[in-house]
């Protein structure tokens, strides 16, 4: 009976073969939805055997070393948080159906199986109890999490870990409450608490200290933005090993500032070359490099079929896999161009079929600005609640040229541009000419109805600029929906906050009914 009334409308043959149709009653304001969602009898299938094989992952990663990865999650707050990556894929998954559900499986099981091992390389070698394999400690370099890691292409004998990636900008997608101790722990130290919670909850791991220790050297980055200058200088202090800066120009655009961040990269090398004995290879770099770019090659195709009316990917599946290849796999690992391939062809499938992306697709939209990170699902929402079906995001459109594998000079001329145009940095700094007018080409060339504009309310530059994006998009009459968040902070602005925004927008501008009408209003406050 109850569940005749969740799913009205509907027979329960019909409830067999599609599933839920109302799913905003899974949340009741606890840790975890009451049940998985239904998604009719296939796609229920589908979507239990991708659970288990990202269970399978995590058992995997637990036997590598299990005392070291024990004895974390009871020293580190972050680890017992990666407990909630599976309900982090069933958020990011929310409603799907066909192959955008096995997509999304194939994405983020690519991702999990890569975070995995940056945790149980730090778990092994971490030197802060005395046993950490100092061998594999040496072997290690560690950058800033803002920081691409296609340098290491060129170090095959080397391991590199974007140091904060685990502790804080991963874990804060998952587990929406874990950086609230961080923040408040720096800002006691003094620092303004209207800094952006990404540098802010970065130095205030290291206050905490939240990360394990170990490598031969770190490399610091002024990327994407002044924040992270600050967040350096707190944590060289911390860290205690050598430290080297890599400081791309701001203006990037500017051909005449390439050579200094041609320099910064030999300087860089340089530096590792010296930390850790070990020679810069060439043919290293260049094979790995090609993979980097027949990755780029898929990431273009997919982006073609979501120009057309028939698109195959959305919302943060795709954005979140994109930033992971492009800045933290940075075509190293030969297992994310399989599963690009894998993806590709689900894609390619559909487009040929003519599927509709989802079940329930009714505007186009494009996502803007940076995005909170305590709500990555936050298009999976969306298009479930809304049928708004998002098919590109700022932070996956960066540099789009394949990078030189023949020429060394141009080959450090690639390498500066790629490094200077890092997830967020592209459109968030170098001048107004990579915010604005770029939106404007990405919404024709996607032909979106709908622009969510994120209003992170601690990113200067994109705040600097709102009137002009109020101004333009009306005078281009394109509808622009302005969401406010804390990227890191959900205390400033909860999920239920940035989803009346949009519930605002759609009943008083466009007159719209929700898809999903248990999803409009619900309580998710304390859900991981
Ligand atoms: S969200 Fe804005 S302020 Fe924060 S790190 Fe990114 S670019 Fe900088």
């Amino acid at each position: 009976m109850k569940q005749k009334i969740k799913n009205k409308g509907k027979s329960f043959v019909e409830w067999l073969k599609y599933g839920d149709k109302e799913i905003g009653h899974l949340y009741k304001g606890g840790l975890a939805s009451t049940r998985r969602e239904f998604r009719g009898v296939k796609d229920t299938m589908v979507d239990y055997v991708n659970w288990l094989k990202i269970w399978g992952v995590m058992m995997a990663f637990t036997s590598k070393a299990p005392y070291k990865i024990a004895r974390g999650f009871f020293t580190y707050r972050w680890m017992p948080s990666y407990l909630g990556v599976p309900a982090f894929v069933d958020r990011n998954s929310m409603g799907l159906r066909g192959n955008m559900l096995k997509i999304c499986h194939e994405n983020f099981r690519r991702v999990v199986e890569a975070g995995t091992v940056y945790i149980a390389n730090m778990m092994i070698a971490d030197t802060r109890f005395g046993d950490g394999d100092e061998e594999l400690s040496k072997k290690i370099v560690l950058f800033d999490e803002m920081t691409m890691s296609q340098i290491m292409g060129g170090f095959p004998n080397l391991i590199g870990i974007p140091y904060q990636l685990m502790p804080v900008f991963l874990v804060s997608e998952i587990d929406q409450l874990i950086c609230i101790p961080y923040i408040d722990a720096i800002e006691s130290f003094g620092l303004p608490s209207d800094t952006c919670p990404v540098p802010t909850s970065e130095a205030g791991a290291a206050v905490l200290d939240a990360y394990p220790l170990m490598g031969s050297c770190f490399i610091a980055s002024t990327m994407p933005c002044d924040g992270s200058v600050m967040a350096s200088s707190y944590q060289e202090r911390r860290f205690k090993i050598p430290t080297y800066p890599l400081c791309f120009p701001v203006r990037y655009h500017d051909e005449d500032v390439l050579f200094s961040g041609v320099e910064d990269i030999k300087g860089c090398i340089k530096f590792i070359e010296e930390h850790t004995g070990e020679k810069w290879s060439w043919d290293a770099y260049f094979e790995n490099m090609k993979r980097y770019n027949e990755e780029l090659d898929l990431e273009m195709e997919r982006w073609a079929i979501n120009k057309t009316n028939y698109p195959q990917i959305f919302g943060s599946t795709s954005a979140l896999y994109r930033e992971f290849a492009y800045q933290i796999d940075g075509g190293l690992d030969p297992r994310t161009l399989k599963t690009y391939k894998k993806v590709n062809a689900i894609m390619e499938d559909g487009y040929e079929k003519r599927l509709p992306i989802t079940r329930h697709h009714r505007y186009r939209a494009i996502v803007w600005s940076c995005p909170s990170h305590y709500y990555a699902n936050f298009p999976s929402w969306l298009s479930a609640c809304w049928g708004i079906t998002v098919l590109a995001d700022m932070e996956m459109l960066n540099y789009d040229k394949p990078l030189n594998v023949e020429d060394e000079d141009e080959a450090f001329k690639d390498l500066a541009r790629v490094y200077s145009r890092m997830v967020m940095r592209k459109h968030t700094n170098g001048g107004y000419e990579n915010v604005l007018p770029e939106l404007w080409k990405v919404v024709e060339e996607y032909n979106a109805d709908i622009v969510i504009m994120y209003q992170h309310v601690a990113c200067k530059t994109m705040v600097g600029l709102q009137g002009l994006f109020d101004e333009q998009a009306r005078e281009r009459g394109i509808h622009l929906i302005w969401v406010p968040h804390d990227l890191m902070d959900p205390r400033t602005v909860s999920r239920k906050e940035m989803r009346q925004s949009v519930n605002r927008y759609m009943e008083a501008v466009m007159g719209a009914t929700p898809v999903d009408p248990s999803l409009v209003d619900f309580d998710d406050e304390r859900t991981w």
